[in-house]
This record gives C-alpha cells, sequence and structure tokens, in this order.
C-alpha cells in the first residue's frame, strides 16, 4: 500500500502516520524528521536545510525531491510506505506521480486530517516530541515518566519551530497557499480520503481506518 497523508499543522498527522504504518506494515516517512534529525547530526543536508526549517519555510522542492526519491527506494519501501509531510505542494506530487510511474505502481489513497484552525493552535501549543525517535506528546498526554520518551527513554521537549511563534505562522499560511490545492489535485484523481481530525487518536484513527477500506 502507498499511501500520502497531509493535513494542517496540529491536525496529528504524525501520531496518524506511526499507528497506520503499525496497522499496514507499512514504513513511515516523515520529510520534516528527516530534515529535524539531519539539523541534529549536523550533516551537510542539515546544513542546507537549516535556514529554511527554522524560519517555518519549505524546503527547496529540488532538494526535499531527491531525498524522498532516495528513501523510497530503500528495501523496506518495496511493500508499500506512507509519506509524512510530503508532498507539500503541487510541483512536489506531480514529482512523486514520476516517481512512481517508474516502479508501475501508483498511489492508493492521498489521506487528508482536518481540524478546526482553533483545534490544531491548542495541540500545536502542547505538542512535545522525542528528538531520539519521533514520537509525539502533549502536555495533555506526557510520557508516563517525567519527559522521558516511553518508547526510547530520550528526554522529550518542545519543537523549536513549534516555540518560535514567527515560524509557526509562516507554516500555518504555506499549508493555506501551497498544500491545500493538493486537495483539488488528488480529488481529480479520485485518491482523496477526508478524515474529521477532531477526537481522541483512537477515534481519528478508526476513521481513518474506515475511509482507507
Ligand atoms: P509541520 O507539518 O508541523 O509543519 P513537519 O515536521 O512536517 O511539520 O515539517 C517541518 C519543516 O520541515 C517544515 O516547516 C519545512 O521547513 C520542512 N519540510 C517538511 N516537509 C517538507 C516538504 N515536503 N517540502 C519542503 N519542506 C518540508
Ligand atoms: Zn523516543
Amino acid at each position: 500500500m502507498r499511501l500520502v497523508i497531509f493535513g494542517p499543522q496540529g491536525a496529528g498527522k504524525g501520531t496518524q502516520a506511526a499507528r497506520i504504518s503499525e496497522k499496514f506494515g507499512i514504513s513511515a516517512i516523515s520529510t520534516g524528521e528527516i530534515f529535524r534529525w539531519a539539523i541534529k547530526g549536523k550533516t551537510a543536508l542539515g546544513n542546507e536545510v537549516l535556514e529554511y526549517v527554522s524560519a517555518g519555510k519549505l524546503v527547496p522542492d529540488e532538494l526535499t525531491i531527491r531525498v524522498v526519491s532516495e528513501r523510497i527506494a530503500a528495501d523496506d519501501c518495496a511493500e508499500g510506505f506512507l509519506l509524512d509531510g510530503f508532498p507539500r505542494n503541487t510541483a512536489q506530487a506531480e514529482a512523486l506521480d514520476d516517481l512512481l510511474s517508474d516502479v508501475e505502481c501508483g498511489l492508493d489513497a492521498a489521506l487528508v486530517i482536518e481540524v478546526p484552525e482553533e483545534v490544531a493552535l491548542r495541540r500545536l501549543t502542547g505538542r512535545r516530541v522525542c528528538p531520539d525517535c519521533g514520537r509525539n506528546y502533549h502536555v495533555d498526554a506526557p510520557p508516563e515518566n517525567n519527559w522521558t520518551c516511553d518508547a526510547c527513554g530520550g528526554h522529550v521537549v518542545a519543537r523549536d519551530d513549534d516555540v518560535d511563534e514567527a515560524a509557526l505562522k509562516q507554516r500555518l499560511a504555506t499549508y493555506h497557499e501551497q498544500t491545500e490545492p493538493l486537495h483539488e489535485y488528488y480529488e481529480a484523481k479520485g485518491l482523496l480520503r477526508q478524515v474529521d481530525g477532531t477526537g481522541t487518536p483512537d477515534e481519528v484513527f478508526t476513521r481513518i481506518v474506515e475511509a482507507l477500506g
């Protein structure tokens, strides 16, 4: 199964991506996470993307597309994948179609998670993440033990771009301008599956499974 998932910041994509990956046995690939790890590890890629990510701007398409094309060519993607945070604009969606036409298997579905803006903002300000394994938490749903990651023992913190108000506003504006048009793009291909992202993570996940049914 080959899926993409998108939705505004705070819609709960990362949380749901982890669940989808587990249930369907496909690798979840988050471009945002790839970039954050590269920045943390001070790799060449990290140096290249730092200025964009910290300002809440999109990393240039050419670079992002190259990263994704290499990643989905890896062995663990042979049976499928879930792309979280890619594509984020029409040019990236077209590039993905081209990449998949090479392997003769297209996308099965494009999931979009939708939440009212005030819900998204409330979730974002309380969002916390494990920098070591990428697991998401919230101040209302913290790890069991004093901000120590349940999965890997890492120290759970707020994301730099979530606490930077200018960067956050920029990400939301970019979403409206560049990512929202993907609705029409995937609708026209009959791939769009819209899911209500309000409620608990379990409730949202149940809707996703139904939508993919
Ligand atoms: P969010 O959806 O909450 O903004 P992500 O983790 O998906 O968080 O992305 C974090 C940052 O990584 C983005 O603000 C952007 O700078 C960069 N990024 C992630 N995915 C892409 C992409 N497909 N194209 C360009 N930049 C991206
Ligand atoms: Zn962790």
